[in-house]
């Protein structure tokens, strides 16, 4: 069976970590190398080669703002989803701390902000270094399926809160979190409104003509873009302050010399994602229906996050009594790359933050492993990798059960090769 993707994909494993990271796109990096060394100019600079470099980054922004359904004028370029996010949170609570009292950062100005308990690190690390300034922030709990609840978000709500930072899909388990009704809510109180959407755009529809949010991240690499490439939407008549300071680039918002290459292949992948979005969420829907059918057949095995408000791409299921991460090395053994929760964790013995909050005991969370589906996995990929999957958490289940009645026969793991 060919390993490789029909996408210029030449991994010789079977890749699902695609909410992880994805390989650039053939398309985004022909579009990308004329400038390293032909298109190479600074686009501050008015001679040609520059005025090439800025046409470049002009084009990229409308392909993304394209993508949004916003005007260019309301994207910035980062480097990375991170850094979007730290421009957001930062941006948005510093000048609200210094605004309460008008005296310097180390006053005593009252900055609130409503998050949840299931955002990645780059929010919620974000707003622990905040909390060293003055920061408070009300961390709300999800549901089973980790899913907030905007009536929890009304009452949370206090006479200086400056902001709401919820991610719009979660990158363990994919649940897609009601941002409307949010949105909606942050709007009534005049409270800016950031989404995390570094996981849900490129997979699921973002119309932010429609979406009323004041701030939304994302990052090129999830979408077969480049790596430490991002973008943050600012809604037209919102203020933020710069939190890097030079040079007047991105409005002033992001000082340093742009990466033309990333940012143009950046918006290559924006154009990309939407032209295939519809036939990318069909497709992945049937493979994930596929791979959920394949795997139901071990037994014990549960579904961690919604059932229906998901992610098309990503599977996250606790296998009892298996360790997820040996399960894990042993698949990658086998040439199959999955993970046991978001990769920024990997190394951390802490079960995942995010199947703790949506009330699984350390147990299961250690049992849970993360299959996310891109463009070049195919229907017989998921059958080898169920197969795969079956036989060794047959055999690591063996090996738990000898480990606790201590048996040696015919069922014993020592029989296994
Ligand atoms: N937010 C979410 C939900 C993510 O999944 C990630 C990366 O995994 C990030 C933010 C950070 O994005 P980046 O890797 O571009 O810094």
């Amino acid at each position: 069976m060919s390993k490789s993707g029909g996408n210029g994909d030449r991994c010789e494993c079977i890749y699902l970590d695609h909410n992880a990271t994805t390989p650039v796109a053939p398309q985004v990096l022909e579009e990308m190398l004329p400038y390293f060394s032909q298109k190479y100019g600074n686009p501050s600079s008015v001679h040609a080669i520059g005025r090439q470099a800025k046409a470049g980054l002009r084009e990229a922004r409308a392909r993304v703002a394209a993508l949004l359904n916003v005007t260019p004028e309301e994207i910035i370029f980062t480097g990375a989803g991170t850094e979007s996010i730290n421009l957001a949170l930062k941006g948005t609570l510093f000048p609200a701390l210094l605004g309460a009292c008008g005296s310097g950062a180390g006053s005593n100005g009252r900055a609130h902000v409503i998050t949840t308990t299931v955002e990645h690190h780059a929010v919620s690390h974000t707003l622990d270094y905040l909390s060293a300034f003055g920061v408070e922030a009300t961390y709300l709990p999800v549901d089973q399926y980790g899913m907030a609840d905007p009536g929890e978000v009304r009452r949370a709500i206090r006479p200086h809160t400056k902001l709401i930072s919820i991610m719009h899909a979660n990158n363990e388990v994919g649940t897609i979190q009601p941002v409307a009704e949010i949105a909606t809510l942050a709007a009534e109180y005049g409270i800016p409104f950031h989404i995390d959407g570094v996981q849900a755009l490129g997979k699921i529809p973002v119309d932010l003509s429609r979406l009323s949010c004041t701030f939304y991240s994302m990052s090129a690499h999830k979408i077969y873009g480049p790596k430490g490439v991002g973008a943050l939407f600012i809604r037209e008549g919102h203020q933020l302050s710069a939190i890097q300071q030079g040079g007047s680039q991105e409005h002033g918002l992001r000082a340093g010399t742009e990466n033309t290459p990333g940012i143009v292949g950046f918006g290559k992948a924006c154009q990309l994602a939407g032209e295939r979005l519809a036939v990318d969420m069909e497709r992945y829907h049937r493979l994930r229906t596929t791979l959920l059918g394949l795997l139901d057949e071990v037994d014990s095995v549960r579904l961690n996050g919604h059932p229906e408000r998901t992610l098309p791409n990503t599977v996250n299921l606790a296998f009892a009594h298996v360790d997820a991460m040996t399960l894990m090395l042993n698949l990658s053994l086998k040439g199959i790359c999955v993970s046991t929760g978001s990769a920024c964790s990997v190394g951390s013995l802490k079960p995942s933050h995010v199947l703790l909050a949506m009330g699984l005991n350390e147990e299961t969370a250690y049992s849970s492993l993360r299959f996310s589906l891109g463009r070049s996995n195919t229907p017989e990929h998921l059958e080898h990798v169920a197969d795969e999957v079956k036989r060794l958490v047959r055999k690591l289940r063996l090996v738990s059960e000898a480990r606790t009645v201590g048996v040696c026969g015919p069922d014993c793991p020592c029989y296994f090769r």
